[in-house]
């Protein structure tokens, strides 16, 4: 008896939680919700009511600014619809890119920047693929432009990677990674004194001169990958472009596995002052190290445009005359007018 009494009761009380949640329920929800942006409101309008020093402690929340999302690279296959190109850039639509009889240096651009995107995608990383037209003030985290060069003079071959004459350390960081790994799949020697101005200022990292082009802090190199006018470069070019596609698409990955993403000086582009020659008759080289080729001797007193500072060595471009560029040393330079 005793034992029906307590189940009877029990039922009872099952019953009016159930009344009492059924009720509950549709009634709460609206409830908790206006609550919720309630008190979001307070947690806004309170940031206004702390002190100095609570607002100058960091705060776990200032960690939103590290970016948890995969790394973003854009691809481009360069002379790709470069008909397409707008009106800015006109003038190179007819740049249709290097040949030889059928071998289109534009088809191999596009064919290895296919392969880059698929293995760039299998290492979980977000991929845009361009074609010559890229978009307006694009930022990632590494910009790759593929080419392949075309040239008929006695004994030129190989691959160069260049960074854009105005280039953040990250960018310098792009092209040394992609220097280790692209001969270590093509097995192409490096055309080591054929980087010409026209790859520095490519136009699509050039944001100063064109809307269509991306932003200053987006890391960017261009690759001429070989030359097609070669038959020793075109057996890899269009007989093994795996490895061609491979190369590049190692050398990002090893990039991106060493980026700090909260460096973000790393991206920046330093500006220096103008200099002048101050030694007679001093050296400009191809490479910043002793004993590097020489690409010409400079008057003294000679304009240079510095783009690039590192142990001891400037890289400049002749004020006036574009064509010639290269590395001087320090020593023989000083600032015009002596301050920045
Ligand atoms: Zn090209």
């Amino acid at each position: 008896m005793a034992q029906q009494r307590t189940s009877r009761v029990l039922i009872d009380k099952l019953f009016v939680l159930f009344l009492f949640t059924g009720i509950a329920l549709p009634l709460g929800l609206p409830l908790y919700g206006s609550l919720e942006s309630h008190v979001g409101f307070l947690r806004h309008t309170a940031a206004a009511d702390k002190t100095v020093e609570e607002l100058l402690t960091p705060q776990p929340a200032q960690l939103a600014a590290v970016p948890l999302y995969p790394w973003r690279v854009g691809i481009q296959a360069g002379h790709w619809k470069i008909d397409e190109l707008p009106e800015e850039l006109r003038r190179l639509r007819a740049s249709t890119g290097a040949r030889y009889g059928n071998y289109l240096e534009v088809d191999a651009n596009l064919d290895v920047a296919r392969r880059v995107v698929q293995y760039l995608l299998a290492a979980g990383i977000q991929v845009d693929l361009f074609p010559a037209t890229v978009p307006p003030g694009y930022q990632a985290d590494a910009f790759v432009a593929v080419h392949a060069d075309g040239a008929y003079r006695a004994g030129v071959r190989g691959w160069k990677i260049a960074t854009p004459w105005r280039s953040s350390e990250a960018s310098r960081l792009l092209r040394d990674a992609l220097v280790q790994t692209y001969p270590q799949f093509t097995g192409l020697p490096e055309d080591r004194y054929g980087t010409t101005y026209n790859m520095r200022g490519y136009y699509a990292f050039s944001p100063h001169r064109f809307r269509h082009a991306i932003a200053g802090t987006t890391p960017a190199i261009i690759i001429e990958t070989g030359f097609v006018t070669v038959a020793e470069d075109r057996e890899v070019l269009f007989g093994a472009p795996d490895t061609v596609a491979r190369g590049i698409a190692a050398g990002i990955i090893r990039y991106l596995s060493r980026r700090d993403p909260l460096d973000l000086s790393a991206v920046v582009v330093r500006r220096y002052p103008v200099m002048r020659v101050a030694g007679r008759q001093a050296e400009l080289t191809f490479h910043p190290e002793e004993g590097a080729k020489v690409a010409g001797r400079l008057e003294e007193g000679t304009l240079v445009r510095p783009v690039h500072q590192e142990n001891g060595w400037v890289e400049v471009i002749v004020w006036g005359n574009y064509r010639r560029f290269g590395w001087m040393r320090q020593t023989d330079l000083e600032i015009v007018g002596g301050s920045s």
